[in-house]
This record gives C-alpha cells, sequence and structure tokens, in this order.
C-alpha cells in the first residue's frame, strides 16, 4: 500500500493541477506534507466579541455584514485607502487597509466576514487598521472557520485559509486512518504523548487550548528525537572510527599542571582529566569545550598537544584570524623554553606567509619535524599533509562549522578534535546544534583578576565619558573606543569610526596617539595597527566590532561602546570580553540613548551581570534561538516545530530516549528499528551526508 508520502495532494477533492502548483509553494507535495502543513497560530472564534463590547487597544477577532465599502486615494498621503464598514448588530467598526486596492474586489456589501486586528479609535468610530480578514458563508465549510478555535496557516499567493482548512479537513478526514505512527508505543506510554491520529488532528482543529498544546508536544517531542537521531549517527560515523590511544602517566600530567606559573582553576584540572580519559580511547574523541572568555580555555587545549607530544605525534591548533594564531603561537614557544611544553616543537602557518616560508613549513609539517603546529582555519581546508596528526583544537568554534568538523576527522587518523567556544550556548540551543558533541565547561575564573565594573551614559554626558578615558590614559592604561556596524553596504560604520578617529586625533585627544581599525582596511594594515596597540605604541584605539574575536592585551582596561544599543547582547558581551584581562580593574562604559525596549533590555542585561551563561540565556530569551546564532546555523533550520527556547525540559527526554535508542542499536539493524533509520535519512539527509562526504 502506498504511503501517505507517497500519495500526491492531487487526490483530494479540490486540488487540481493549478492548485498543486501553489501549494507547492508552501512545501506542500503530498499528502504527509499537508498534514504537516502546521498553522502559525490559533483565533479563538469560540466567542467573537461583539462590536458592543470591543476592548480598545487590544487584539481581538470580531465579526459581522458590510453595509458600506469605499475605495480612494487619500490625497494627503497619496496612498491607496480601503475602508470597509462592519455591522454585527451591536455596533460598527472601520476596516481600513493602505495600498491594497483589490481587497475591495473581495469585500463587497452584504458579505459577513471575520476580521482579527488591534481595535482602535478614529475619529470617535471604532477601527482596526490592517486586519486579518475572512469572508464567512453560511454553508458547512464555513463552519471550520467560526465558531471554534480557528488554524492560522502560512499563506502563498492565490491559497486562502479556507482553502486551506478545507482541504486539510479532507484530508484527515479521508486519511486519518492510514496515518503511521512512526514514534514507538513504547515511548509514547512512557511520556504519554498523543498517538499521530490524535495529534494531527488537535493540532489543526483542537477544540480546547489543551489538546493542542499536547499535540504539540507530541510532534515536538517527535521532531527532536528524530533530529537527534540523526546527530547521533553523525557523531556514531566519527568515533567507530579506529582513533589512536593516547597513554599518559599520573606524573607527566602533574608535572605539566605544576610548571605554569600559576594554579590552575579546579575546573581546568576537570576538563584536563575529560580531556585525558577521552584522549586515551580508541575512538576519536569529538567535544565541545565551552568557557567565558579569560577563563582559561587554551591551557586545557595545550595539555591535549603535550598528551600527544609524548605520544609521539602531532597537534594542531587553529584559530579564526591571524592575530590570534599569532598569539597563540607566542604563548606556546614561551611554554616552550622550560615551561610546561618543554620539548615541544613548535611551528606556525598562516596563509599571509611567504611562499618559500610556507614550502619549509609544509615540509616540516609532513616530516614530523614540528610537533606542534599553530594556525588559522585553512589549516585544514589547504593541501597540508600530517605527518602524524593526533589531537586538534579548533579555537573560537561559532565560526566554524559542522562540515568543518566532519573535514578534520578525515585529515589525519581520525584525530581527537577539541573545539573551544567562548560564546556560552544555553544548554537548550547546546542539545539542538551540537547534539553530536560531548560538552566540557570551564565555569569558573581565574582568581587574581581584576573586576569590570560597568556603567551606562546618555550622549549629552560624552564630556565625561572623554573625562574618565582621559584619566585612564595619564595612568598608563590603555582605552577602546568602539562603533558599531551601522550599515555595511554605504559604510557609514567607517564613517562614525573614521570621524571620532579624527575628532581625538585633532581635538579631544591631542594629547595621546590614537589608531583606528574598521573593517574596511585590509588585513595587514589591521594587524599592523593591532600590533602596535599590543606593544603600547597607541593609546587609544578606535574601532568597529571587528575587535570581537580574543584579542589578548591586559593593558587595556577601559572600553567606551559608542551606539550600545545597536550591538546584540552576545557582541557586547564578546567586546567587553576584552578588557578586564590584567590584575586592575577595568572599566566598560556604553553610551547609548536607546529608548526601544529590546535594547533596553539588552543593556540590562549586560549592566546586570558578567556570566556569559547568564547573558547568553537572556539573549536566547530575548532574541529567540533563530536570531542567537543566525539563521542558517545547522540545526535550527531544520526544526520547524520544536522551540529550544522553550521547550528544555522536553529536549532533554527526547535526547534522552535517543542515546538509548543508539546504545542499544548503533547502527539500527534490529528489525523493529529499521524504519527509523528511514524516516531519519528522509528528514534530515543533509545533515547525515556531510559526514560521507567528508
Ligand atoms: P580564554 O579562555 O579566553 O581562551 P586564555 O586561555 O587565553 O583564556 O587565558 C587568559 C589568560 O589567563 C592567559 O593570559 C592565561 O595565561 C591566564 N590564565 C589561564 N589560566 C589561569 C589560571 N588558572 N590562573 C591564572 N591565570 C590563568
Ligand atoms: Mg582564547
Amino acid at each position: 500500500m502506498q504511503t501517505l508520502n507517497e500519495i500526491s495532494v492531487q487526490f483530494l477533492k479540490g486540488v487540481g493541477p493549478a492548485r498543486k502548483k501553489l501549494l507547492l509553494n508552501l512545501g506542500v507535495d503530498t499528502i504527509e506534507d499537508l498534514l504537516y502543513l502546521f498553522p502559525r497560530r490559533y483565533e479563538d472564534r469560540r466567542n467573537v466579541t461583539s462590536l458592543a463590547k470591543v476592548k480598545v487597544g487590544e487584539w481581538q477577532t470580531v465579526s459581522g455584514k458590510i453595509i458600506s465599502q469605499s475605495g480612494h486615494r487619500a490625497w494627503y498621503t497619496k496612498k491607496h485607502l480601503t475602508e470597509v464598514w462592519l455591522d454585527d448588530g451591536t455596533g460598527r467598526i472601520a476596516c481600513v487597509w493602505f495600498n491594497q486596492p483589490y481587497i475591495g474586489n473581495y469585500l463587497q456589501d452584504g458579505k459577513r466576514v471575520v476580521c482579527y486586528g488591534k481595535v482602535d479609535i478614529y475619529k470617535s468610530n471604532l477601527q482596526m487598521v490592517s486586519p486579518e480578514y475572512e469572508i464567512i458563508d453560511d454553508d458547512e465549510e464555513g463552519s471550520l472557520s467560526i465558531k471554534r478555535i480557528v488554524p492560522i496557516y502560512p499563506l502563498t499567493r492565490g491559497v486562502t485559509q479556507r482553502y486551506l482548512r478545507k482541504i486539510i479537513y479532507a484530508a484527515l478526514d479521508k486519511y486519518s486512518s492510514q496515518l503511521r505512527d512512526e514514534l514507538n508505543v513504547n515511548v509514547r506510554n512512557k511520556y504519554r504523548l498523543y498517538n499521530i491520529k490524535r495529534t494531527l488532528l488537535n493540532l489543526h482543529f483542537p477544540k480546547e487550548f489543551k489538546d493542542q498544546e499536547e499535540a504539540l508536544r507530541r510532534v515536538s517531542f517527535e521532531e527532536f528525537y528524530f533530529f537527534q537521531i540523526s546527530a547521533l549517527l553523525r557523531r556514531l560515523s566519527i568515533t567507530q572510527k579506529e582513533g589512536f590511544s593516547h597513554k599518559i602517566n599520573d606524573s607527566d600530567v602533574m608535572r605539566f599542571i605544576s610548571s605554569f606559573p600559576f594554579d590552575l582553576t579546579k575546573a581546568q584540572k576537570k576538563v584536563i582529566r575529560e580531556i585525558r580519559e577521552d584522549m586515551q580511547k580508541d575512538s576519536p574523541m569529538l567535544r565541545l569545550l565551552q568557557g567565558d572568555v579569560g577563563s582559561g580555555k587554551t591551557v586545557t587545549a595545550l595539555f591535549g598537544c603535550y598528551n600527544a607530544f609524548l605520544n609521539k605525534k602531532q597537534s594542531a591548533i587553529m584559530a579564526p584570524t591571524e592575530i590570534l594564531a599569532r598569539q597563540h603561537y607566542e604563548n606556546a614557544l614561551k611554554l616552550s623554553e622550560n615551561g610546561p611544553l618543554k620539548g615541544l616543537r613548535i611551528g606556525l602557518w598562516l596563509g599571509a606567509m611567504k611562499k618559500k616560508e610556507k614550502e619549509e613549513a609544509l615540509g616540516d609539517i609532513s616530516q614530523g619535524k614540528v610537533d606542534l603546529i599553530i594556525g588559522t582555519h585553512a589549516l585544514i581546508s589547504e593541501d597540508i599533509k600530517f605527518k602524524d596528526l593526533s589531537f586538534a583544537v579548533i579555537d573560537e568554534q561559532h565560526k566554524f562549522g559542522v562540515r568543518q568538523r566532519a573535514i578534520l576527522s578525515v585529515k589525519g587518523n581520525n584525530p581527537d578534535v577539541l573545539i573551544m567556544t567562548a560564546t556560552p550556548i544555553p544548554r537548550s540551543l547546546c542539545l539542538t546544534l551540537y547534539g553530536d558533541l560531548d560538552v566540557s565547561v570551564l565555569d569558573e575564573m581565574p582568581p587574581g583578576r581584576g573586576k569590570t565594573i560597568t556603567s551606562i551614559f546618555d550622549e549629552n554626558s560624552i564630556e565625561e565619558v572623554y573625562e574618565s578615558a582621559r584619566k585612564y590614559v595619564k595612568m598608563g592604561k590603555q582605552v577602546y573606543f568602539i562603533y558599531p556596524i551601522i550599515d555595511e553596504s554605504s559604510n557609514l560604520d567607517l564613517k562614525a569610526a573614521e570621524e571620532s578617529y579624527k575628532n581625538f586625533k585633532g581635538k579631544v585627544f591631542k594629547e595621546f596617539r590614537i589608531g583606528l581599525v574598521h573593517g574596511g582596511m585590509n588585513r595587514d594594515l589591521t594587524e599592523k595597527v593591532m600590533e602596535s596597540f599590543k606593544e603600547g605604541n597607541i593609546d587609544i584605539l578606535v574601532s568597529t566590532s571587528i575587535l570581537e574575536v580574543g584579542i589578548d592585551i591586559p593593558n587595556a582596561t577601559v572600553m567606551v561602546i559608542e551606539h550600545a544599543e545597536r550591538f546584540g547582547l552576545a557582541q557586547l558581551h564578546q567586546l567587553r570580553g576584552r578588557i578586564g584581562r590584567g590584575r586592575d580593574d577595568s572599566l566598560c562604559l556604553l553610551v547609548s540613548d536607546a529608548t526601544n525596549e529590546d535594547a533596553q533590555l539588552r543593556l540590562k542585561a549586560i549592566l546586570s551581570t558578567n556570566n556569559g551563561f547568564e547573558i547568553a540565556q537572556k539573549d536566547l530569551e530575548i532574541r529567540g534561538p533563530g536570531q542567537f546564532f543566525g539563521r542558517h546555523q545547522h540545526g535550527l533550520n531544520e526544526l520547524k516545530v520544536v522551540n529550544p527556547a522553550t521547550q528544555l525540559e522536553l529536549l532533554e527526554i527526547a535526547r534522552n530516549e535517543a542515546i538509548l535508542l543508539i546504545q542499544g542499536d548503533p547502527n539500527l539493524e534490529i528489525e523493529e528499528n529499521k524504519n527509523i533509520k528511514k524516516i531519519v535519512k528522509r528528514r534530515y539527509p543533509s545533515y547525515l551526508k556531510m559526514v560521507s562526504a567528508g
């Protein structure tokens, strides 16, 4: 028998070739697609508010008969205005639309309509501006659109709400007995999840909102469950390979730890233990290390490099920019002189190196003349052959996709991989985006750091801000002035930063040395200026937000962020992380005249805490998951129903269930699991392909 994903929607009454084509725009091709086209919201039309009782200022559903309709061009705005008056027997309301003259063709005198929108008062009459509207007939179809909780679907041109309701209703009627439940009955019972038929009925045409919520819980579980299975399969495709088992004894670990000039934090020791255990296994390590800026991730990463070295293997560290690569390199070089990395031969590989240097470096790497290679991400994309790579670190992974993770495992002989990120990720998102990774967290800052105090100023008090900056420079400190990228295309950002730079140089800070970096400058120049700032030859650095990534200059203790409202929360946190890196207290001065609510929430959050995880959680709440990482982040794209921002508990149980399944049957070979494999392959093809493509 055909399954519902093999039956075209054309088999439904009322779906001809033309409509079928339109439905494709909504991603609907088969009956299954149609049944899984979920409403984007619902309207409670069980009790349509009578016009005598509507509340001004609130969003409501009203219904009535059209008593007059007119369209004209308003002389003062030149906009076309459609005005429709409704009467429901208790009162009247004007519904208006701008620049949609065609609406007049539908909404003709005598028709009954339902409108949903915000009720206002205009010239002492009730009014709705641009409400959603729907014509109601008295025939039976109409019953899907009135006197009930009504589903509101995403639309495409030529497809109306009423039409969708009708065909979805028909599809449920005709085909729901053929629905196959893809969730195993034991799992369903365990978590009291609706069966699929009940689920779909209640998602489309719920009688009560609590039924709809249960139905949503069921599909959310289902979605995340299969999604997690795909992540775990992807993980397995790497970890099932034969890797190298690193052996290291306790005294060597002790020696490494005790040769730093400071005591490692408890958190660092814990993470080192985790890395050690992972590296000892035959199967390749795949681990994400989260730690706020300054929490000391590098130390733990270097442990892995040292471990590889003791096992006569190579290791690599990849940073997102050349500056950072060089910073890691210099740092590591120092530690190799009688420090914890004693004995390691360290190499640097940068895209900007001269041809000869590069060739030499390539030779060293492939012949094993260097033990630890530090470079940019180009280290993996270019044609570099390692002699014997067994441990690789990827720094600042949010610039680094799933694909690269996979490539890396193909390079070398399935090396152990540690991915580091300074962007703290709330647990729910971590489960979503990094379901294929083990996770370590550095949740403790090294002692002896100065505090960072953040305060906010309005634009009028800018002189005060300048005065603070001046005071600190006179004390020998360095200062950042950060400007937002206002509009990349029009280069307005350059102007803001550039203008201030000129203003500082010529006037405000005449007596100091001023530097400028922005995204429009070429790399070499940027790096030169940064280098000069680092060496203390610049007092005040004016910059756009390109500064974000992990630059470490302890003497810079003041940061001024202008137009702070224009920055995202995570970005503000990252920026602020550039200061407070030395023993002295630091100062972060936000300048903003923000009035909009989101901006104020962000500024309030950044003022209230320095804890990256708290900030990330707030950020997620304010922006929602899609915005948190950028919409195109793998994982968030695939999830259509479940909302990682609000459904953590559900994510956890779905993940646990997926883990249980995979532990019991890693390759999904058991008869009753074969279908699961098919489902996952069908739903997440690109997600899985990434592995085999390498
Ligand atoms: P991040 O986590 O931002 O990458 P780093 O590893 O770059 O942090 O460390 C930041 C600074 O803190 C470095 O100068 C490092 O030497 C220092 N550091 C790391 N661990 C400790 C510690 N346990 N005690 C004191 N200083 C530390
Ligand atoms: Mg770092």
